[in-house]
């Protein structure tokens, strides 16, 4: 069993996660290979009623403190297009994002009615339902809109998304979230572009220039035969 423990932050608990490294590390977590801590920025919402900074901001707060503790590196940091530097700073070539996640490529969400969906972030929403689960069970084919939805879902990368098949950062980004881009735009087909460059500019030095003994990936890690996700605050008051 594998563990990939989600660490939601925003600008209120980026300072916990010095003592938050310092306690991984007296446990020994760090060094289990089975045990991945990643940093998730919480984004705004399109409501505006969440009030979080801004993902390159979060991303300049993270380096800063990983200035004063290096072993906040310890942590993934899931940032927009940081899995390319990674790679490079590992020296491996960076694998091309044709898509931007696995509603695009062959996810299947349930919902509690046991409604089928591509997307986790639309699970529930009558929008973004493809069929029922008893269809599934059934052997049966999705009705005409689930499967018109479905093909839409799967056709949806750099290549489809029109302005993102000449952006210099399509390979790095996929095309972005499309249920985010729908919700921005009323079109899942629209582009929902990351600020990148500022995210690089904010944590690339940091990243490339991090002690190898603090890199999140040093060493090997094993395979996963099954993976398990856990979702914690660092700091749980005020955050929903
Ligand atoms: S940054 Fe924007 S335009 Fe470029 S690939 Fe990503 S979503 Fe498309």
């Amino acid at each position: 069993m594998t563990v990939y423990l989600r660490i939601n932050i925003d600008q209120r608990n980026i300072r916990a996660l010095r003592d938050l490294s310092r306690d991984f590390e007296r446990r020994g977590w760090f060094e289990n290979p089975r045990f991945h801590p990643y940093l998730a920025p919480l984004e705004r919402d399109f409501s505006g009623k969440m009030r979080f900074a801004a993902e390159h901001e979060m991303a300049q707060m993270v380096a800063e403190a990983a200035d004063e503790e290096p072993l906040i590196h310890r942590f993934y940091w899931g940032f927009h297009g940081l899995s390319f530097l990674y790679a490079l700073r590992a020296g491996r070539a960076p694998e091309p994002v044709m898509r931007y996640c696995g509603a695009t490529t062959g996810d299947y969400v349930l919902d509690a009615r046991g409604h089928v969906h591509a997307c986790w972030f639309g699970a529930g929403q009558d929008a973004f339902e493809l069929g029922d689960i008893s269809q599934v069970a059934a052997g049966l084919p999705f009705d005409a809109r689930g499967r018109k939805r479905v093909a839409r879902w799967r056709s949806r990368g750099v290549t489809r998304v029109e302005p993102c098949s000449t952006c210099k950062w399509a390979l790095v980004c996929g095309g972005g979230c499309a249920f985010k881009s729908r919700a921005k735009t009323g079109d899942m087909m629209q582009p929902n572009c990351a600020p990148f460059t500022e995210i690089f500019d904010a944590v690339g030095k940091a990243v490339l220039e991090a002690p190898p003994e603090h890199w999140h990936d040093r060493g090997a890690r094993s395979g996963p035969k099954g993976q398990l996700g856990i979702e914690v605050h660092t700091a749980s008051r005020g955050l929903r």
